[in-house]
């Protein structure tokens, strides 16, 4: 019996075109001959809508969401919402959402209340993942190695702002990085090396959250594993993400495409081991299951610091995650079919 797949895409979030880039690769890359795929877009308003049953492969995801869909309303509470065509339920949904009312917990909880197995990381670590502040807190009692991080709400900073500055200045120094609690994809963050910038980054980043971490700035490199498993996870080789700007921002993850990615990253055993270690202790800390991408900075003198994890990241054929899996043995059509044989598993071990 064909599995029926709901493909939750798009979403009410900075990151929604990624995830609209993400879908079409999941759909292509999904065996029609084991799976009945149901594509449910969400609009960057928040609606959802439900598109036909896919008969093939789609060449334009967005022309899948506007043609002969079904409009849902955004009261998404809804059973009718998963069912099938045929008024089944739907087996099991696959969020490939990225970053708030996606990534964060909410649809979590909704498919919890629906009590229907989906793909990837439950409540807890999809929200404590979501938000840098809680997540390097949890990490910190887990004992792993990070940078020094300050965090502010909207409010005092509105209050007292050359006393949020003064305090960047004497706890962090510069170069220091500003970014918004919730989000990803590097949207908001910037690198400060002044007392200006960093007055105009507190600006850019409370305009994507009302709560925000600064954290010393690092002169790194950039290595990454991607974890896979539930109780008892796995990590794939190592990868190093070479951005040809100053860092990693947004335009250099999705727009130039001239960042290098090296696989396997060129480290020694000990730095693997130490940053395989960290990056289990992490899954584990935060409760994740299914996947995260666990990525580290690593200093010339072979220290490693665990920058985040990533409950659900960056999921095309070229995105670092599925690519650190292809070189550890597992090509891309059969990292999903195994992602989705790990949600089945979650679901029944709860009950
Ligand atoms: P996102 O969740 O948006 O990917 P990150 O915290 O990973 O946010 O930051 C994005 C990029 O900014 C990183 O990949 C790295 O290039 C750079 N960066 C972030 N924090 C630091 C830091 N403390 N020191 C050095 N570089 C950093
Ligand atoms: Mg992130
Ligand atoms: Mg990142």
């Amino acid at each position: 019996m064909k599995k029926k797949l709901g493909l939750l895409y798009g979403g009410k979030s900075a990151e929604h075109k990624v995830s609209m880039q993400t879908a079409m690769a999941v759909i292509k890359a999904l065996d029609t001959d084991k799976y009945d795929i149901h594509p449910i877009y969400i609009s960057e308003s928040g609606e959802w809508v439900r598109g036909p049953q896919l008969m093939g492969p789609v060449e334009n995801v967005k022309e899948l969401a506007f043609h002969s869909h079904e409009q849902i309303g955004s009261n998404a509470l809804s059973t009718t919402l998963f069912q099938a065509n045929d008024e089944a339920t739907l087996d099991v949904i696959f969020p490939l959402l990225h970053g708030p009312n996606g990534e964060d917990g909410t649809v979590q909880g909704l498919l919890e209340l629906l009590n229907l197995p989906y793909v990837g990381n439950g409540v807890l670590a999809s929200s404590a993942g979501m938000d840098k502040v809680i997540m390097k807190n949890i990490f910190e009692v887990a004992g792993l190695n990070q940078v020094k991080y300050n965090s502010f709400i909207r409010s005092d900073w509105q209050s007292d702002k050359d006393a949020a500055y003064d305090r960047v200045e004497k706890e962090l120094g510069f170069p220091c990085f500003v970014k918004p609690a919730n989000l990803g994809s590097s949207v908001g963050i910037s690198k400060c090396t002044t007392r200006e910038e960093l007055e105009t980054a507190f600006i850019e980043a409370f305009q994507f959250d009302r709560k925000i971490i600064v954290e010393e700035g690092l002169t790194a490199r950039e290595i990454e594993v991607g974890v896979l498993g539930n109780d008892h996870p796995e990590v794939s080789v190592a990868g190093e993400i070479v951005p040809k700007k100053d860092f990693y921002d947004y335009k250099a993850k999705y727009e130039d495409g001239d960042t290098a990615l090296i696989i396997p990253a060129e480290i020694t055993e000990m730095e693997y081991a130490a940053i395989k270690e960290d990056a289990i202790k992490a899954f584990k800390a935060l409760d994740c299951s299914g996947l995260v991408r666990a990525d580290f900075f690593l200093t010339k003198e072979g220290k490693v610091y665990i920058n985040e994890v990533n409950t659900m990241p960056g999921f095309t054929p070229f995105s670092m995650f599925p690519l650190l899996w292809k070189h550890t043995g597992l090509e891309y059509d059969a990292l999903i079919n195994k992602l989705v044989d790990l949600a089945v598993e979650r679901h029944t071990e709860k009950q």
